[in-house]
């Protein structure tokens, strides 16, 4: 190749780099060695354990580096890696809801109150979801952006930052569960990274940490055979054992998924199973749609084919633009005993922060809709 050639090439490359890299996200650690090139692997290690571990502030309670690597840090990188944009309460105080921005767009993220006065966060993994569940805000949105682990590990630091500095709300963060906005196993690599993260740098065991999916098959055969794969808890969003009612509710559902979300279940009971790594079920109640009896049998069957570690959670619709509407109490009821009268074990999720739209998705799809919806704000 010629050197003019060579040279137009070089430079078609430098002209397309804007357009290619617009939302590109530099991650934390890039970000700290260019800054610091051919500083010791063990600083940028002092740095990550910091952040996450220490429920600091800013740069500059990292007493463990070099002060002048501090001030560079506190003027060149961000403390966090997206913006708070509004944080919300709800009346009883039991629930919190923030919306976070990004240069791809708001996300957000919940913490929750639990049982024992710790807190559960709720965190997302994507902007938006390309998986278009026909009664979920995030579906409507459509897929925006994956999110990079320092954005998911950032949530946690979020809300850690927030207990401690909001001294009446006590506690700790105790659990996490990946149920906020977009899919997490379409977004593996970094959920994978940043639950590596918190396993190594909190005290927050596999237990405590729960990664909710719509069922991507592909996806939960290849966990089962990653050696990075953490042993964290893993929730399957079934909302239907009929195919055709599944199809209708789960756009990405197919003929033969119950057949190989059975198959994998049995996998997973085999590989990871046991009490204390219970798989879940969760069903969201959609009246006159997947409450029937009908539909209690057939979910009892499958849960009996995979075995005695599968539990059911049941979850109360919580309104959206959407035609559907929540179980009435008597088909909620009924499906629940029926369930039980097969030994099923199933629970029913509390309706925690209905006043904050803490619902997956739905502040930020209301907040898109209408930029003054009405909220009290405290951010
Ligand atoms: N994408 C993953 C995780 C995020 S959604 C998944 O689908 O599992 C987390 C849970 O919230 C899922 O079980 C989902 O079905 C449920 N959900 C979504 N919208 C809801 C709504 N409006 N009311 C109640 N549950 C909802
Ligand atoms: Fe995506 Fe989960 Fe919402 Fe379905 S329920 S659209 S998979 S976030």
């Amino acid at each position: 190749m010629g050197s003019s050639n060579l040279l137009s090439l070089i430079f078609m490359k430098i002209d397309l780099q804007p357009i290619v890299q617009k939302h590109v996200y530099i991650p934390r650690k890039e970000q700290f060695m260019a800054l610091f090139p051919g500083s010791p692997a063990f600083r940028w290690n002092q740095v990550e354990e910091s952040l996450i571990g220490m429920s600091y502030e800013n740069w500059e309670q990292l007493s463990n580096i070099p002060k002048a690597m501090r001030d560079e840090l506190g003027e060149q990188m961000p403390w966090l890696s997206f913006k708070p944009v509004q944080t919300l309460r709800s009346k009883n105080g039991d629930t919190f809801k923030a919306a976070l921005q990004m240069e791809a767009g708001e996300f957000e993220s919940v913490l929750m109150q639990n049982k024992r006065g710790s807190w559960t966060i709720c965190v997302s993994s994507q902007i938006g979801c390309g998986m278009g569940c026909s009664f979920c805000a995030t579906g409507k949105m459509g897929f925006k952006s994956n999110l990079h682990s320092d954005y998911i590990i950032d949530q946690y630091r979020y809300w850690d930052y927030f207990i401690k500095h909001n001294k009446e709300l006590g506690g700790r963060i105790s659990n996490v569960v990946f149920m906020g906005m977009g899919e997490p196993l379409a977004n593996y690599p970094n959920v994978k990274a940043a639950i590596n993260l918190l396993l190594k740098y909190t005290d927050l065991g596999p237990t405590r940490i729960t990664v909710s999916s719509v069922g991507v098959i592909p996806v939960l055969n290849k966990l089962l055979d990653d050696p990075e794969w953490p042993p964290v808890r893993v929730a399957i969003s079934v909302h239907s054992a009929d195919t055709d009612t599944r199809r209708e509710i789960v756009q990405t559902s197919y003929d033969q998924f119950l057949e190989d979300l059975k198959k994998w279940g049995i996998a997973y009971a085999k590989k990871l199973g046991n009490r204390r790594h219970h798989l879940t079920f969760e069903y969201v109640m959609l009246n006159e749609v997947n409450d029937s009896v009908m539909h209690a049998n057939k979910l009892a069957a499958l849960v009996r084919a995979i075995g005695g570690t599968v539990k059911v959670n049941l979850i109360p619709y919580n309104a959206t633009d959407s035609v559907y509407e929540c179980s009435s109490e008597k088909n909620f009821e009924e499906f629940m005993d029926t369930l039980r009268n097969h030994g099923v074990e199933v629970t029913r999720r509390k309706n925690m922060g209905g006043d904050i739209n803490a619902a997956c998705g739905q502040l930020v799809r209301l907040r898109e809709k209408n930029d003054d919806v009405e909220v009290s704000s405290q951010t």
